[in-house]
């Protein structure tokens, strides 16, 4: 059955964006997903250091607020509580994964070649479209993605960025068993992934 969505979900919202910023508790309205898109209510968030980079603004790109932007994040896990009316392959209850990526254009040589994250039109999500920050957020449904039964959310939402980031390293690299591999920043959150994996 579906469950009832609230006007106001919780946020935490960037507050003076820039070398002295800090993430303020605040209630947002709760979005209201587009024909194409899902509605998720998010149950995990990851927290990434390129999430300090956007509040603190130091990365010399336009502000999250140019994009009307108030929470940073994007390595949620949640479960999807509304679906719009041309979404086709979500129902209400799926578990739902929001990565770094929030869409890209789906039709350019990279997008084709399964290098979306050179896409000219990618759109990142907690920059220029609201973070995982939140309780309630939209996707596209087209670009969102499954987590499957036995994954934890608590384990779901970093494996979004940081591990997918050393999964795709660990491919590229074309390691096989036997080999040795040398993480310099092991204890790091991206690391820490890649010992896992690769072991
Ligand atoms: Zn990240
Ligand atoms: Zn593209």
């Amino acid at each position: 059955m579906a469950e009832e969505i609230p006007k106001k979900g919780i946020a935490g919202v960037v507050v003076n964006e820039g070398s002295d910023f800090r993430v303020e508790v605040q209630e947002l309205d709760v979005p209201v997903p587009r024909d194409d898109e899902l509605l998720i209510r998010l149950n995990c968030t990851g927290l990434c250091m390129s999430d300090v980079h956007y509040m603190l603004n130091d990365w010399g790109i336009p502000k999250m607020s140019e994009f009307g932007t108030r929470c940073a994040g994007h390595e949620g896990a949640g479960v999807v509580v509304q679906v719009g009316k041309h979404v086709r392959g979500w129902k209400v209850g799926d578990r739902a994964g929001v990565k770094p990526l929030h869409d890209v254009c789906h039709n350019c040589e990279d997008c084709w070649n399964g290098r979306e994250n050179y896409c000219d039109g990618a759109l990142q999500t907690g920059l220029h479209t609201p973070g995982t920050y939140q309780q309630y957020l939209t996707k596209p449904a087209i670009y969102t993605s499954r987590i499957p039964d036995g994954v934890s959310d608590e384990m779901a939402g970093p494996i979004m960025c940081s591990a997918s980031t050393m999964h795709r390293a660990l491919v590229e690299s074309q390691l096989k068993p036997s080999n040795w591999v040398v993480f310099p920043g092991g204890g790091g959150g991206v690391g820490i992934q890649g010992v896992q994996l690769a072991k």
